[in-house]
């Protein structure tokens, strides 16, 4: 069979740890023989970043400035024991807080659904995406302890000097303070993200947020999503036949107990961090989970939702066997490759990502998988596979398919 053949390239960011090793496996085994896989490649391994000073996870974001589409592999957050464990020269930033300040934009985050695997609640059928805005609210608060009786007021001062005041607290005793912010701007490009990734996946939106309490804070959130809505997108969501809904937090929790999924949720920074927990756990594990970044400009990067699972990697070197799962690492591939096919006019490289992720579901629905999943499914007769034999039997399923 002819290979497929790609146009522009994709940004490749390799990774770290256990992750990286299925990465290699993933090329090898399921990419390598039937695309002539056209990347360009950036090692975002650790050792790299520090070699670097970091200067190859910036060219990185910049490169899918340049071809719109990358896909990347978990890599290490470094902390004190990191710095330590790789004599780093510094402890280096995050590397997907790093591309999101570049390409500034809206991480979603959604489970992959397979028979075999089902979610604490029943009645979800289809995958909930969660998008998160990524900046602000409580994650740039400034807090005080008050030790006792005191005014607390927030103060605006304009360029010219004039101020405003506005009460928080005649306090009488002892308390506590937070003052946090938002900006115009990044609200308004997250719900720009929000609504084209609601038109891509062809998928209803929700927005919730308190704005019957917070009535300038929330409300202002709620207002930027309605105006750009109104004025961008109304008739795009007509004709796409999708819906664009707004409600209250406390009533969008309720509603998507009792949904059966299928749409995207987009929520602040703080019910964002504590949703996709909520959801990734009820719907399984975070070994399923796909998380990409889109920006307001229509740049995307694929990835797993999961970091570099260090256990298994320890196990690994030590020449012991490990059955870690690649299904979310493999997801962030087909993801990736589909959008290129997309902006590419490549059906074939469309078709093919189709079609693996087929084979790949259709592999667990076979009873064949990772330790993870064999210990949660509700499958019979299930054949823990390692991490190797796992992406095997992926691609003979795939090469069995018509
Ligand atoms: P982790 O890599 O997500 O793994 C935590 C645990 O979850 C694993 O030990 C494993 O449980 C289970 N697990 C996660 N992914 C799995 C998979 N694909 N297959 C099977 N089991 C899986 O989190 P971590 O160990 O706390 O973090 C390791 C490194 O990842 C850190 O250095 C962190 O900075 C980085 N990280 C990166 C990203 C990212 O790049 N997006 C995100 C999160 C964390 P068992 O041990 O019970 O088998
Ligand atoms: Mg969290």
């Amino acid at each position: 069979m002819e290979k497929i053949k790609m146009t522009t390239p994709l940004v490749e960011m390799d990774g770290d740890e256990m992750t990286r090793i299925l990465w290699q496996y993933i090329k090898d085994e399921l990419l390598l023989p039937y695309i002539d896989l056209n990347t360009e490649y950036y090692d975002l391994g650790l050792e790299k970043r520090n070699e670097t000073d970091d200067q190859v996870t910036v060219d990185s974001a910049l490169a899918t400035k340049k071809y719109g589409v990358a896909v990347k592999c978990a890599t290490i957050t470094p902390n004190a024991a990191r710095v330590k464990e790789y004599n780093l020269k510094e402890m280096w930033k995050s590397p997907n807080g790093t591309i999101r300040a570049i390409l500034d934009g809206t991480v979603f985050r959604a489970p992959i659904v397979v028979k075999g695997i089902e979610p604490c609640v029943k009645n979800w059928k289809k995958p909930i995406t969660i998008a998160r805005h990524a900046y602000g609210d409580v994650y740039k608060g400034s807090e005080m302890k008050i030790p006792g009786p005191g005014k607390v007021e927030l103060v605006y001062t304009d360029e010219n000097g004039n101020e405003t005041r506005e009460l928080v607290h005649d306090f009488t005793g002892a308390g506590i303070v937070q003052g946090m912010h938002n900006i115009n701007k990044s609200i308004e490009s997250f719900a720009r993200s929000c609504f084209n990734y609601a038109l891509d996946t062809k998928q209803d939106l929700w927005f919730a947020t308190k704005d019957t309490i917070s009535k300038k804070y929330d409300h202002t959130f709620k207002d930027i999503f309605q105006e750009i809505y109104d004025q961008e997108y109304a008739a795009k969501f007509e004709a796409a036949g999708i819906e664009y809904f707004y409600t209250l937090i406390d009533d969008a929790v309720a509603r998507v107990m009792k949904s059966e999924g299928g749409y995207i949720w987009a929520c602040k920074n703080y019910d964002g961090d504590v949703m996709s927990d909520m959801i990734s756990s009820a719907f399984g594990s975070l070994a399923m989970m796909t998380s990409v970044l889109v920006s307001p400009d229509g740049y995307y990067e694929y990835e797993a939702a999961h970091g570099t699972v260090q256990r298994h990697y320890y196990k690994h070197l030590a020449g012991e066997e490990t059955s870690t799962n690649s299904v979310a690492t493999i997801f962030a591939w087909t993801g990736a490759l589909r959008k290129r096919g997309e902006l590419d006019g490549n059906e074939a490289l469309m078709s093919f990502a189709d079609k693996l992720e087929k084979a790949t579901l259709s592999t667990i629905e076979a009873g064949k998988m990772t330790k993870d999943l064999a210990l949660i499914t509700t499958l019979k007769d299930v054949t823990v596979l390692n991490s190797l034999d796992f992406i095997r039997a992926i691609r003979a399923t795939f090469d069995a398919m018509a």
